[in-house]
């Protein structure tokens, strides 16, 4: 038998928590689902500075759980490790499958952020785990002393590249084009930073090594130059991308898999918001995404007062 809320939230990051919270405080019975644990890709994150109150700076884990703590002080009722499935809609009812479990609700919240886009190149499958991360804060300390390569030129790798030199003896900076794409102070840290070396115009192409990495095959992109670095670990940022397969052809997306929203944060589908990462947006930042998950539980709360007239 399904179980009935009315409205239910996908996704337990900066966005959904919000949202959670502000349809709690208005009365509205909400559910949200997260496919892991709470706090989204943010709990990865060494450093936030820019969130405003904290001009100290806030580890990403820490910000999460005091969100978490916050909307569950307002009941919101949460379910970890429930991945869903699907989401369905009949007669202005949203069916949402996980693994174990049937929802229904009258409105959905998808705030479900993005995952970490692979490179896709010959030896990243077989070193992940063994020298390759997509998380500095995670398995940073592994390397302490030793030399690491960060791949890409965005926020995420600058701002990582930057906690990881804490740690490390070296961190190369990997970027396939000559200028950075990351925010101008991280930028200036970085070039700052003597840990810090970077190797512009060049792209990993293969992954080597016996055991664990070894070797990067670096190609420079203006000659195709084709060069070995030797490195003991590999931190890969090179973006992200959602996937919001599970909800069909209720969203429209752009290009890229961003959901398309209109400026009330309503998707193609009456009662389905989007907030967050998730969405077409230029700026994806923890403050973006409050803002966000805000608005939509707001929006949510109207349209559930116009179902019931
Ligand atoms: P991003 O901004 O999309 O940057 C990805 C980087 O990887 C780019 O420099 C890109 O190069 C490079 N890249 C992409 N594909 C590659 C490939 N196949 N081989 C080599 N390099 C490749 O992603 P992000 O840094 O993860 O950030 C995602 C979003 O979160 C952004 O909106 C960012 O502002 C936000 N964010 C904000 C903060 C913060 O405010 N403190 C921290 C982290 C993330 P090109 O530049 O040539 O495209």
């Amino acid at each position: 038998m399904a179980e009935f809320h009315e409205a239910v939230i996908i996704g337990g990051g900066p966005a959904g928590l919000t949202a959670g919270l502000y349809l709690m405080r208005a009365g509205i019975d909400a559910l949200l689902l997260e496919k892991a644990i709470l706090g989204g890709a943010v709990i990865n994150t060494w450093q936030i500075e820019n969130y405003p109150g904290f001009p100290e700076g806030i580890s990403g884990k820490d910000l999460m759980e005091r969100f978490s703590a916050h909307a569950k002080a307002f009941n919101l009722k949460i379910k970890e490790f429930a991945s869903v499935e699907e989401v369905s809609l009949k007669d202005r009812l949203f069916t949402v499958k996980t693994e174990k479990n049937i929802y229904e609700s009258k409105g959905i919240i998808i705030a479900t952020g993005t995952q970490s886009i692979k490179l896709g190149i010959p030896g990243e499958d077989r070193f992940l785990g063994r020298g390759i991360s997509f998380c500095a804060t995670c398995d940073g300390m592994f390397f302490k002393d030793l030399d690491v390569a960060v791949i890409g030129g965005g926020d995420a790798a600058i701002e990582e590249g930057l906690s990881l030199a804490n740690i490390v003896k070296k961190v190369y900076v990997i970027h396939r084009r000559d200028t950075l794409r990351a925010q101008k102070i991280l930028q200036e840290r970085a070039f700052k930073n003597s840990k810090i070396e970077f190797l512009f115009n060049k792209r990993p192409v293969e992954f080597k090594g016996k055991d664990s990495i070894e070797y990067i095959v670096l190609e420079d992109t203006r000659d195709k130059n084709i060069t070995e670095l030797k490195v003991d670990g590999v931190f890969i940022y090179a973006g992200s991308r959602p996937d919001v397969a599970f909800l069909g052809d209720l969203v429209d997306t752009d290009e890229e898999g961003f959901i398309i929203t209109d400026e009330n944060l309503a998707t193609k589908t009456k009662g389905l918001f989007a907030a967050g990462d998730v969405r077409k947006k230029r700026l994806r930042q923890v403050s973006t995404a409050v803002g966000d998950g805000a608005l939509a539980a707001f929006e949510l709360e109207r349209y559930l007062i116009e179902l019931k007239q």
